[in-house]
């Protein structure tokens, strides 16, 4: 049986830039087919798995029904066409910062084609030089013309960092990893054992460009409860951490519980049960400080008649940029604490009044 680390190693490497989620997907679909009662790929692409409660059926149908949330898309890159000297006009899916693009190892397309962003000569370059915008670098694929270079990739294809996924005494390095480090906890929670409650799996797509997939399976599932599993900023390297920038979270210290993002509010009366859970069974968690950022939780959030949710994540620094890096130990204790906290889910922690 595959590890949490060869999946998310396998995960990592796949190219999986949003809209373009295909190579993850069949991956997803493979680790957890024969772990789940039920499994369809629905029309944006969102890999959709049910794995039923324990117990016999007539107990099974006054089970909680709870959605488990996995992005399966990364930030990359689109290209726009061909230069006459065989470079590629390129523009970001997602967020990235322009100013770490230069000089960085690419792959192009399904044939995951070689390339390295380039700069301009400098004497093309106008403006302040001090800032480098995307518009200003090209991805180069050895291409000796724009005939060439449009032979080998089409308008509209796809590219990613071309970052090896690493492993070391207990770090993990890769590109990706928000949300491949989600998707493999949430594959773990999968190929575990039965829970008393259903569990509804979605890994969706888009979610780095507006979150589509999950509104859509969120609608599809309709469930009681949510839990949004993504990968979340660690800012914990001086001097951010002496700063007090927020939100913020630590390497090491387990899972990032939300209480509010820009876009969300996790339900507090999950947020109180994982706290709950947590202590309980001395699992490591911590709280990520209100403010910034966002998960697929606001496009669950409001689906259908409102589903309330939580947002948990694997805390890894440098997320968006060609490595981002996390410890395992954190991504375990994620596994950990979601199954352990949503298997203990029941009608009154969700009843109002
Ligand atoms: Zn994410």
């Amino acid at each position: 049986m595959p590890s949490l680390l060869t999946n998310l190693k396998h995960l990592s490497n796949a190219n999986g830039v949003s809209g373009d989620e295909s190579a993850v997907r069949s991956i997803v679909i493979g680790l957890i087919k024969d772990h789940v009662d039920d499994l369809r790929v629905d029309t944006l692409g969102n890999v959709l798995a049910v794995k039923r409660a324990q117990g016999p059926a007539a107990r099974r149908a006054r089970r909680v029904r709870v959605m488990l949330d996995a992005h399966l898309d990364e930030v990359g890159f689109m290209i726009f066409g061909a230069n006459s000297d065989g470079s590629l006009k390129f523009r970001a899916v997602g967020g990235i910062d322009d100013r770490i693009l230069p000089g960085k190892a690419v792959l192009v397309g399904p044939g995951r084609i070689p390339g390295v962003i380039g700069v301009k000569p400098i004497h093309l370059l106008d403006g302040d030089l001090s800032v480098l915008k995307i518009e200003d670098l090209a991805i180069d694929i050895g291409a000796a013309s724009e005939s060439e270079a449009n032979s080998a990739v089409t308008i509209g294809q796809t590219a990613t960092f071309a970052t090896e996924f690493r492993a070391w005494n207990g770090a993990a390095s890769g590109k990706a990893l928000d949300d491949r480090a989600g998707c493999a906890v949430l594959i773990e929670i999968l190929r575990g054992p039965r829970l008393p409650v259903d569990l509804l799996a979605a890994f969706t797509v888009q979610e780095e460009v507006g979150l589509r997939g999950a509104q859509v399976a969120a609608h599809a599932f309709d469930p009681d409860a949510a839990v949004a599993i993504d990968a979340t900023p660690a800012n914990d390297l001086p001097p951010a951490i002496e700063q007090d920038v927020s939100p913020n979270t630590r390497l090491g210290h387990g899972p990032a519980i939300y209480v509010m993002t820009r876009h969300d509010l996790s339900d507090p009366r999950l947020v109180k049960h994982f706290m709950t859970t947590g202590d309980a069974l001395k699992l490591p968690y911590q709280i990520r400080q209100p403010g910034g950022g966002g998960t697929n939780a606001g496009g669950i959030i409001p689906a259908r008649s409102g589903v309330p949710t939580v947002s948990v994540s694997v805390p890894a620094r440098y997320l968006h940029s060609p490595a981002s890096l996390i410890y395992l130990k954190d991504a375990r204790s994620t596994a950990a604490l979601v199954r352990e906290s949503v298997a203990r889910l029941t009608y009154p922690i969700l009843k109002r009044g």
